[in-house]
C-alpha cells in the first residue's frame, strides 16, 4: 500500500489537499490528509488520472506499422509524457501486417502485463486504414487502400486486439462493416474521408462513434456543405479526436471547436517515430518522413503525424482554449476511457479505479507516472 498527498483532480473537482490510497494496483480511498505521513508528499503538485492516447504511430525511432513488435519497447518509455494507456496505431498496410500486429498484442495477457510490464498499457490496436478514401490519403500508401468488406474484418474484435478502426463511411460497403464492428464492441471512427454531412450522419446511424483528427484528412468546414467536420461538431453521439500541436489545426480554430464541443473533445498526439528523437528522417509505414523541430512532412509537404508529447498536448489545449486544468485533463482521460467502455475502470481518481496516475508539477510538467500502482516514471530517478 502507498499514499500520495497532493492537489487531487477528482470527478467532483479539485481537492486542494487530499490523499489517494493505492493498494494492489487500484485506488482504494480518496480522503482528507491524515496524521500519518504520505509515501509521496507533494502538496503543491496536481495528481490527475493517467493520460490515454488513442492515436500513436510509434516513438523513439520506432514505427508500429513497419515493426509491430516494437509496441512493448515504446510502451516502456511513454510514461515520461504522462501516458499510462494507449492504442498502438497501425496505418494503411496489407492485412497480413494487421495480423502480425494482432499477434504481437496477444503475446501478453492483461494479467501478465500487470505483474511483469513496467510501462504504459497498450489497450488494443487502432487500425487507421486500410478502408480509407484515396482522395484523403494523407501520409498513407494508397496502394494498400481497399474497399471495406465483411471478409476482411472477419477476425477483428476487441478479443483479437482490435479496439478502434478508422474508415471512410462514404465508401461502398462501409455501412455493414461499421455495423458489424460496432456490434462486436469495436469503436468505429470516421476519418481520411470526403463524406458529405448526410453521408457522415448515415455512418453515425450505422455505429460510428468517433472522428479521427478533426480537420485533418477531410474537407474543411463549408457553410453550405458542412461535411464530416460539421457532422462531428453537430452530433452529441460522437467524440472528436484532435491534434493540438498548433500545426495540424490553427489555435484559433481549436478554440472555436472547444467552445462548440469541449466535453466531447479527445486530444490525441498522432505522434510518430520521431517523438523523443532529434530532427532527421524517420519511418511512417511505407514512407520516409522529414522531421524538423516542430513538424513531420512527406517530400510533397503533406503532414505525416506529429512529434507532440501528451503532456505538451495538455498544456497546449489550456493555452489555446483557456480551458481549466480539469477540462484539459478530461480530454485525455475520462473522454477516451468512456469511449473505450472503461468508464468504471480508468480515467478518474476515485475508489475502485485502476491506479493509473500522473503527478504534475505546478507548471504542469510530469513529475511521476504510475501504472496499475507501479511507479513507471519518476523525474527525479529517470530524467
Ligand atoms: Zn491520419
Amino acid at each position: 500500500m502507498l499514499t500520495i498527498q497532493a492537489q487531487l483532480l477528482t470527478p467532483d473537482g479539485l481537492l486542494q489537499d487530499g490523499v489517494v490510497v493505492v493498494d494492489d494496483g487500484r485506488i482504494t480511498a480518496v480522503s482528507p490528509p491524515s496524521l500519518s505521513p504520505a509515501t509521496v508528499y507533494a502538496p503543491d503538485h496536481f495528481l490527475v488520472p493517467g493520460f490515454i492516447d488513442l492515436q500513436l504511430n510509434g516513438a523513439f525511432g520506432l514505427d508500429f506499422t513497419r515493426q509491430p513488435e516494437t509496441i512493448w519497447a515504446v510502451a516502456e518509455r511513454l510514461p515520461q509524457y504522462g501516458v499510462t494507456g494507449f492504442l498502438p496505431t497501425v496505418i494503411t498496410c496489407p492485412l497480413a501486417t494487421v495480423q502480425k500486429a494482432q499477434a504481437v498484442m496477444a503475446q501478453q495477457t492483461l494479467g501478465q502485463r500487470r505483474s511483469t510490464f513496467a510501462g504504459a498499457e497498450p489497450l488494443g490496436l487502432h487500425l487507421e486504414g486500410p478502408f480509407l478514401n484515396p482522395q484523403k490519403k494523407g501520409a498513407h500508401n494508397p496502394h494498400h487502400m481497399q474497399l471495406p468488406t465483411l471478409t476482411a474484418i472477419a477476425d477483428w474484435s476487441p478479443e483479437t486486439q482490435v479496439r478502434l478502426v478508422t474508415l471512410a463511411p462514404e465508401l461502398p460497403g462501409a455501412l455493414p462493416v461499421i455495423t458489424a464492428l460496432a456490434e462486436r464492441g469495436v469503436i468505429v471512427s470516421a476519418g481520411h474521408s470526403v463524406a458529405s454531412f448526410a453521408q457522415a450522419k448515415t455512418g453515425f446511424a450505422a455505429g460510428v462513434r468517433y472522428g479521427t483528427h478533426l480537420f485533418n484528412a477531410m474537407p474543411g468546414l463549408h457553410h453550405r456543405e458542412p461535411g464530416l467536420v460539421g457532422a462531428l461538431l453537430d452530433d452529441a453521439r460522437v467524440s472528436i479526436g484532435i491534434i493540438p500541436d498548433g500545426i495540424h489545426v490553427h489555435p484559433a480554430l481549436l478554440k472555436l471547436v472547444w467552445q462548440a464541443a469541449g466535453p466531447r473533445l479527445n486530444v490525441v498526439t498522432d505522434a510518430m517515430a520521431a517523438l523523443g528523437m532529434p530532427p532527421g528522417a524517420y519511418d511512417l509505414g511505407d514512407f520516409q518522413v522529414t522531421v524538423d523541430e516542430t513538424t513531420c512532412r512527406l517530400p510533397d509537404g503533406t503532414l505525416a503525424g506529429s512529434i507532440l508529447g501528451m503532456d505538451t498536448a495538455v498544456r497546449n489545449l489550456i493555452t489555446y482554449t483557456g480551458c481549466t486544468l480539469a477540462e484539459a485533463v478530461a480530454a485525455v482521460t475520462a473522454v477516451p476511457a468512456d469511449l473505450l467502455g472503461m468508464r468504471q475502470q480508468k480515467g478518474r481518481i476515485a475508489p475502485g479505479y485502476d491506479a493509473d496516475l500522473v503527478l504534475l508539477t505546478p507548471d504542469l510538467h510530469i513529475a511521476m507516472t504510475m501504472v496499475h500502482g507501479h511507479v513507471v516514471y519518476d523525474v527525479m530517478r529517470d530524467a
